[in-house]
């Protein structure tokens, strides 16, 4: 069994004890120090700052743990969407999807491809496909999709 040993030194400045986590010298105080009731009321080993230090890593830990399972659900949102709501970032959401098979819903790809469809309506059938997607950036895969989920006939008249 490992006891905690108190290591206590006087200063001018009065008794400094060394913190167990950062060895640096910080007055033994309560302000300083934590207090153990349970072994009559002496500091803890690690200050304050440290203790807070550890109590952040644990609740971050913590949220970790959970974030795979509030991704999976919020993620037919898109992952920008997700990020924001679970306050982490769009990288973290990203390698927690590629670590546990999420797939995020492409809203920024739906969005751009939804804002292309008029222009295949309006040329349609008076363009070569292979031109008009050339002219819109796309794959002719792309735009016979497209077409196909929007009932497009794009099939040109004049071949
Ligand atoms: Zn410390």
């Amino acid at each position: 069994m490992t006891r905690a040993i108190s290591i206590v030194r006087e200063t001018e400045y009065g008794p400094e004890k060394l913190c167990t986590v950062c060895r640096e010298w910080w007055p033994a105080d309560t302000g300083f120090f934590g207090v153990r009731h349970d072994r009559g009321c002496r500091l803890t080993g690690r200050c304050r700052a440290c203790d807070s230090q550890r109590k952040r890593r644990q609740h971050r830990a913590k949220k970790d743990r959970d974030l795979p399972a509030k991704a999976a659900q919020l993620a037919q949102l898109g992952i920008a969407e997700t990020a924001r709501r679970l306050r982490r970032s769009p990288h973290t959401l990203y390698r927690v999807a590629r670590a546990h098979g999420i797939e995020f819903a492409r809203q920024h790809k739906q969005r751009q491809e939804a804002s292309i469809v008029p222009h295949i309506r309006r040329h349609a059938g008076r363009m070569r496909q292979i031109d008009l997607a050339a002219q819109l950036g796309i794959s002719r895969t792309t735009l016979r999709r497209l077409a196909k989920q929007h009932s497009i006939n794009i099939n040109s008249r004049a071949h």
